[in-house]
């Protein structure tokens, strides 16, 4: 779901997703249209990283080490990737159109 809802090309990278909220539209390379990522689902997103993360903060008190939150760390960045191919954009319309 990196595909521009105006020209359906492949044309955003994760990282630009994460970085563009609905505040920050995203313009796209191809069309120059702005998109938005849809915050619909977003509590899905920091109810999984913390689904992850707490209980990896949880072991780490039990065992009196960081590992456990350090080996959640990958997780939940390789969670906020998945989530951000899938979660769609939405078109931004122009004003007035
Ligand atoms: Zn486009």
């Amino acid at each position: 779901m990196l595909h521009c809802p105006h020209c359906r090309q492949n044309s955003f990278t994760v990282w630009q997703k994460l970085r563009f909220g609905s505040r920050n539209p995203i313009t796209c390379k191809k069309c120059a249209e702005k998109s938005f990522v849809s915050i619909k689902y977003s509590w899905l997103l920091y109810l999984m990283i913390a689904g992850i993360f707490l209980p990896s903060v949880g072991v780490s008190n039990y065992l009196d080490s960081p590992w456990p939150m350090v080996m959640a760390l990958p997780a939940v960045v390789w969670l906020i990737q998945w989530y951000m191919t899938r979660v769609p954009l939405e078109a931004l319309m122009k004003e007035g159109s």
